[in-house]
Order: structure tokens, then sequence, then C-alpha cells
């Protein structure tokens, strides 16, 4: 009998999920995945923190029950997110004016403000940055905004287009949220510097506009404190700011789903009523949060070796993908003298637009089986000692013959 199923569409793959199912059926033992969205080590591997690791060895003996969370969170944990975001000496964290909620991952702290925001400010538009991370738009469509987009990246010189960018914020209706992305923005790898932020910053205001800040790379780009500067500046701000930060990445606990969001309020007052608004937008999703993953990141953060091995494992990450951008440019010089790859070693982050066109990122795959995104995007952090030549040979053929 028919249903309402009988007639469902199959709904498109995901993009960046869909590279990995054709990697992992390639039978070729030299491919390599540049597509992915996550770091791997110099063996091309997850790595599990040894910092994490011996978090888990005192949880493991500590042997306690799984009772229920509150609905914000963990406790522990909310203050120490609190705390490496906004900073220790954070006058909006000592004025009580944080609410900060655990959620599913930075994708859940997306989310968890998308909801509330739809509850609260339901007329505005949402403005993402183009190209932007490619849920973002999905996300907040998902909540019922209808989103547009902001220009950010010029490919003719690889950086931002400021003064189009700027332009085109002066010209946001009021109350639009705008989605910024913190540090190490995704795909592009090509960050604002202090006086773009600057000059963002008073627009916002001039405007009326709502600052939503992903930062799902805090450590990866000049370390943890210099990485939050453009929290801290929207935090001077006497407006509402939201902020949604990520583990995922930082701790290498994708699967653990850790991060949290993060409003400004102007008041605690004002605060205590939207942290019981958001409380209810929590309840209304999944009631509470998991345990694990927060109590790990909690535990880490608190003891100071524990935190000091974390901060030096992050700096290894964060050193280990520089070096690999250096090397890279390095060896397309030599390989290809007439055009200049600097940029990449310039760009932040986890990723790089390549400039690789469309034709170029199928050929590499075909010929070569090397993935990337479709849009040129790769991953620095995949590229390692052993697959570092084979990649350049690639791309050296794939970009002579374009
Ligand atoms: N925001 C950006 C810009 C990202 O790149 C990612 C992950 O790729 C996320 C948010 C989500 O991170 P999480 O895995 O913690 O949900």
């Amino acid at each position: 009998t028919p249903s309402f199923l009988t007639h469902l569409p199959l709904a498109p793959k995901d993009p960046i999920l869909g590279v990995t199912e054709a990697f992992q059926a390639d039978s070729n033992p030299y491919k390599v995945n540049l597509g992915v969205g996550v770091y791997t080590d110099e063996q091309g591997k997850l790595p599990l923190l040894r910092s994490v690791a011996l978090a888990e060895d005192q949880i493991n003996t500590l042997k306690t029950a799984r009772g229920y969370l509150p609905i914000e969170g963990l406790g522990r944990y909310v203050r120490q997110v609190q705390t490496l975001v906004f900073g220790e000496n954070s006058p909006v964290l000592q004025e009580g004016r944080l609410v900060t909620v655990q959620s599913l991952g930075g994708t859940g702290g997306l989310k968890l403000g998308a909801d509330f925001l739809r509850w609260f400010h339901p007329a505005a538009e949402v403005w993402i940055s183009d190209p932007s991370w490619e849920n973002h738009r999905a996300l907040f469509e998902a909540a019922g905004f209808v989103v547009k987009s902001y220009p950010y990246y010029d490919p003719e010189t690889h950086g931002v287009d400021f003064d189009k960018l700027i332009r085109t914020l002066e010209g946001a209706p009021r109350g639009t949220i705008v989605v910024l992305h913190a540090c190490c923005h995704n795909p592009s790898g090509v960050d604002l510097n202090e006086a773009q932020w600057q000059a963002i910053r008073a627009v916002v205001v001039e405007r009326g506009l709502i600052p939503f800040l992903d930062l799902a790379y805090q450590g990866f780009s000049q370390g943890t404190e210099k990485d939050a500067v453009s929290v801290r500046y929207f935090s001077e701000l006497p407006i509402p700011v939201l902020v949604a930060n990520s583990f995922s990445k930082s701790f290498s606990l994708y699967g653990e789903r850790v991060g949290a969001l993060t409003l400004i309020c102007a008041s605690r007052e004002e605060a205590q009523r939207v942290q019981s608004q958001l409380k209810r937008v929590i309840r209304t999703n999944y009631s509470n949060p998991p345990t694990h993953g927060a109590s790990i990141v909690a535990t880490v953060l608190e003891d100071s070796n524990l935190h000091q091995l974390w901060e030096d494992e992050l700096g290894a990450m964060r050193n280990r993908i520089r070096f690999m951008r250096q090397a890279l440019v390095s060896c397309l010089k030599e390989a290809i003298p007439d055009q200049d790859f600097g940029f990449v070693a310039e760009q932040q982050g986890m990723f790089s637009f390549s400039g690789l066109n469309l034709a170029q990122v199928r050929r590499l795959r075909q010929d070569f089986s090397i993935y990337a995104v479709d849009s040129g995007r790769i991953c620095i952090a995949a590229l390692n000692e052993q697959n570092l030549e084979r990649v350049v040979e690639a791309l050296t053929q794939v970009i002579r013959e374009a």
C-alpha cells in the first residue's frame, strides 16, 4: 500500500562524505584522501591525544555512575569552555553575562543557536560567507531561516575580498544574523586580520547586526589565546553575540561530540532569562547532553599538567600542518617555477583552497587516486612525509597540462 514514503525522493549525497566513499572504494594502494575534514598525524592516522588518554584513565578509576546531566550540561565543562573561549580575566565572564550550554559538537552549538534565534528573532535573515562550511546554509535553512551569503574569498588574489565584504554587510537589514568564522576559515583557509575584524565589528554595531561566531578550530592557527581574539573583540560590545565552539578538532574528539554554545547578554538578569529559554530548546530536542566527552575536556583543562600537555599536543598538530604547507609550497616551486603557490603557506588551519578547478580535481581522482573536494579544497593535515612526493607529482602534471 502506498504511504507517505512511496514517492520520497533520495536526498543528495553530502559532497565531502561522497569523496570519502569514493576513496574507500578505490583499490589503488597509493591513494590519498585530501578531501577529509579531520587532522591526521604523520602516519596518516587519527590521533588519540595523550592528554585525552590520561584523562580517560583518571575518569575510569573513578567508576562513576552515568546519571543525567543538567539540561545545560556538565558545570565543570561549561566553566572551562568559558575560560578557554573568553579568557580568564574576561569582563563578560566576571559580570555573569555569559550563558554557555554544552552541545553535540560545534554543529550542535550552531543548531541550538539557530533554533533559539528562530524562536525569538524569527524575521531575521542569516548571512554566511561565500564560500562557507557546507553545513552552515543547510543548518540555518533547516531551522527555518532564509540564508544569504556575503562576499568573502577572492580567487584572483587568494585572499579576502574585504571591500566587497564590508560594503555588503553595510547593506544588511537591521537584525541580520551574520555567521563569521572566528579563525581557520573553512574551506578557504583565508582569515581576517585584526584591522578587518575591527572594521566588521564597527559595521555590526552601526547596522544593528547579530554576530554568530563559529569557533571550530581554536588553537589551529596561532594558538588558543590568539585564535579567540575575534571572540574577545565582539565580547566588548553591548550587543547580543553568539559563539559556537567545538573540541572535535582541538582534542581529536570527533566522535564524542563535544562543543558548546555561548550567548553574551547585556546583564546577569538577561542571562538568566536567556538560559531558561535555551534550556527549553535543548529539552525539546534531546533533553540533556552526554557525559563522557565533556568530562574528558573538563578533566584535561582543570588539571594544570594535563592542560599544558594538551596545549603542547595541539601546538604539535598546528606546527605539523604549517610544516606541510611549507613543504608543499617549496616542492611545487621546484616543480612549477613559473607559478607561485606561496599563498598556501599563508593560509590558516587545516584547509587550503588550492586553486584547482573541477576538471583538475576530477583528473587527480581518475588518474592518480588523489581525492580532493570538487571546490579544490584540500586538507593539508592529510599530507605527510610519505604521501607528499606523490601528491606533488600528481599536482604538477594536472596543473601543467591544464
Ligand atoms: N564549523 C565549521 C566551520 C567546521 O568546519 C566544522 C567541522 O568540520 C564544524 C563547525 C562542526 O564541528 P563538529 O564536528 O564539532 O560538529
